[in-house]
């Protein structure tokens, strides 16, 4: 892709497993399983889903202490399937235990994400903050920071608001509860590093569930500090509210540079696919040019001169077919990643779009010929007629893929 990529801010690099996450490195996908982890089967297999997807981080809860014991078996069940994805353990409350108790879980963890919201209160907090820090330290891994606004440090936010409150003037309430996340956050931070983590063993995240307040805190967590960020809206929502919302707000911070890792956090509908949430944060990435994973179908919106469904059909189709092929074409030929094809309605735009992708087919509208022209490279090279045009294009698509893309050399 030729778009001017935005200036990546610069961030500490921090490694876990095999993912790079800041600095230079790709902004890195991942996702969240939604499985009872003492459920060793499921969660292994959504997991596996997941990374399937492209997925490149898998985040997993472990709450309770079966929970905790489940963490080797599904890394080990993960490993013999050959899916190497890194998992995150996500710990709310008694992380300090649970990492203590279960040291084989502490270890098969690729990263730990800590709340600093909810670690416990005054000193035994601390303590057991400690805890979990020295259990990263002691196994070499690294953590997120992650607090979120609906499990803010209460204490900090209520002496922060005090403070405020005796000031002459005031601010409002958001800005001060915006810093708190920060201060949290950074102050979080730095007793980690007091206890021995290293700077690039953090990363840092500060969601709210609010687009212009998301936008708001991570403008100033950027500049207050060099960590990695992972970079999500919490609590999106469902269907198009949670992804336009989501898009909406990472697309600013990215555009910015900030941004090393993304979560998009649909609710998915009941029976609906968990693996929505990596298409959505793949697609937030690929369409902004900042990463490609799959070939991009562009498609007009239909309008008074498509009075069939016979576009929409070949659309969506191709768009399927795409993503299906995508794991056996990602392994045979590098590049396929970045094609775009067209598929268009009618005259007015259909072959100005279709010279624009590598292919591209401009449909016939109500009233004209009914004919077909597709376009390679810019060029017109066949008109397709009948009722074979879906199946004729896609022997087309599969054609320029095995010509246009070098194979990869197979390993070893
Ligand atoms: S390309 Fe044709 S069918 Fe598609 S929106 Fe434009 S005018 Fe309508």
């Amino acid at each position: 892709m030729s778009f001017p990529h935005p200036a990546r801010r610069a961030t500490q690099q921090v490694q876990v497993d095999h993912i790079l996450i800041g600095s230079n490195a790709p902004v890195v996908v991942q996702s969240m399983t939604n499985t009872d982890t003492e459920d060793i089967t499921s969660t292994t297999q959504q997991v596996l889903e997941l990374a399937q997807a492209g997925s490149e981080l898998v985040r997993i809860t472990v709450n309770t202490s079966a929970a905790a014991a489940a963490v080797p078996h599904i890394r080990r069940r993960l490993d013999a399937l050959g899916c190497k994805v890194p998992l995150i353990g996500d710990f709310h409350y008694n992380g300090h235990r649970l990492l203590t108790d279960y040291p084989e879980c502490a270890q098969a963890l690729a990263k730990y994400r800590i709340n600093p919201g909810n670690v416990g209160k005054n000193r035994k907090g601390e303590d057991q903050f400690a805890m979990m820090i020295g259990a990263a330290v002691e196994y070499g891994k690294p953590v997120r920071i992650g607090v979120n606004w609906g499990s803010l440090d209460q204490e900090l936010i209520v002496r922060m608001m005090d403070q405020n409150a005796r000031l002459e003037q005031p601010r409002d309430a958001g800005a001060i509860t915006r810093e708190a996340l920060i201060v949290s956050a950074l102050n979080s931070a730095q007793r980690a590093e007091e206890l021995g983590l290293p700077h690039d063993r953090i990363v840092l995240s500060c969601k709210v569930s609010d687009v212009q307040d998301l936008i708001a805190v991570y403008g100033e967590l950027a500049q207050r500090c060099d960590y990695a960020l992972h970079l999500g809206l919490t609590e999106a929502g469902m269907g198009s509210k949670g992804i336009v919302a989501s898009a909406a707000a990472l697309a600013v911070l990215l555009q910015q540079g900030i941004g090393d890792t993304i979560r998009v956090s649909l609710t998915p509908a009941p029976g609906g696919a968990r693996t929505e949430e990596v298409l959505v944060a793949q697609e937030i990435l690929q369409t902004m040019g900042l990463r490609a994973f799959a070939p991009m179908v562009t498609a007009c919106p239909g309008c008074g001169r498509t009075t069939s469904t016979v576009f929409q059909e070949l659309a969506q189709d191709i768009q399927t077919y795409l993503r299906a092929q995508m794991p056996l074409w990602r392994a045979q030929y590098d590049g396929v990643e970045n094609m775009t094809v067209a598929v268009m309605g009618c005259i007015v735009n259909g072959p100005g779009e279709s010279k624009l992708a590598n292919i591209g087919i401009s449909l016939p509208g109500t009233g004209e010929s009914p004919a077909a022209p597709v376009y390679v490279d810019g060029e017109k090279t066949v008109t397709l007629r009948g009722e074979h045009i879906a199946r004729e294009f896609q022997q087309i698509v599969d054609a320029y893929v095995a010509d246009k893309y070098a194979p990869k050399e197979s390993p070893g």
